[in-house]
């Protein structure tokens, strides 16, 4: 079954972007996932196709009106997956909701621009708020993309091996360890001595305390979570 992503955006133009090449590129073409844009300035109602105004209490910008959002949301009520509105105050992304989506019919985004969404529209049509991270971007398109990408790559038939994500950072509540390809020495750089071995048992146990190493080093938010489930499963 095809995967549906739906992209509610004043940028129809942006799509697929990066999202037309390589491996989702070529899931896109083998139909593995389809991609729809609305163009929400489609659903304005005035001459001049106007989809923001002042924000209520004054302050910087513009805010996106909530009728005319509303249309372009209700415009794709059949269509599947839940609806999530990217921005800055959303849940941050994680491997977790990306598997989650993954698994399910499809999504369907709402991409803001200038201040952001009124918010009695993303109240009244339950969308989920989602970030990409403790960042301020311009518009939601670049999110989407991510949102996208992460989730394309995790479909059946996608990546090359159908094992290569398990063992991915934060698949296992921990970052990834480190990879080395030939030539085995570069400009006097060895490859670590137990990946050429052979000894398999080895790799593995070296792998995993590098994957250990590396989470507690730079992330110690998720190793404190991994020392902390590991107690669990004990
Ligand atoms: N005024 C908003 C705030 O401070 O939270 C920022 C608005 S931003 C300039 C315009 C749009 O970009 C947002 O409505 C949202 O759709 C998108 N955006 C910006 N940063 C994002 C992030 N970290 N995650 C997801 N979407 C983001």
């Amino acid at each position: 079954m095809t995967w549906q992503a739906t992209v509610l955006t004043l940028y129809p133009e942006m799509f697929p972007g990066p999202l037309g090449l390589s491996l989702a590129g070529r899931a896109l073409t083998d139909g593995v996932w389809s991609l729809k844009t609305v163009n929400i300035r489609d659903f304005a109602t005035d001459k001049h196709r106007t989809v923001d105004d002042t924000p209520c209490g004054g302050g910087a910008g513009m805010v996106m009106r909530p009728d005319v959002v509303a249309a372009s949301i209700r415009s794709i009520k059949d269509l599947p997956g839940p609806l999530i509105f990217l921005t800055p105050r959303g849940r941050v992304l994680n491997q977790a909701m990306v598997r989650d989506l993954a698994q399910g019919p499809g999504v369907k985004v709402l991409c803001g621009r200038f201040e952001g969404i009124d918010q009695r529209v993303i109240e009244a049509e339950g969308a989920q708020e989602v970030s990409i991270g403790d960042v301020v971007l311009s518009g939601g398109e670049p999110a989407a993309l991510i949102v996208l990408d992460a989730v394309v790559r995790l479909l059946k038939g996608v990546m090359g091996s159908e094992q290569s994500g398990d063992e991915e950072s934060f698949e296992r509540g921990l970052l990834e360890y480190p990879h080395y390809t030939r030539p085995q020495v570069w400009e006097g750089l060895e490859v670590p001595e137990v990946l050429v071995s052979g000894h398999h048992e080895k790799i593995k146990a070296w792998r995993q305390r590098q994957a250990e190493d590396v989470t507690r080093r730079q992330r110690p938010d998720l190793w404190d979570r991994y020392v902390e489930a590991k107690k669990v499963d004990k």
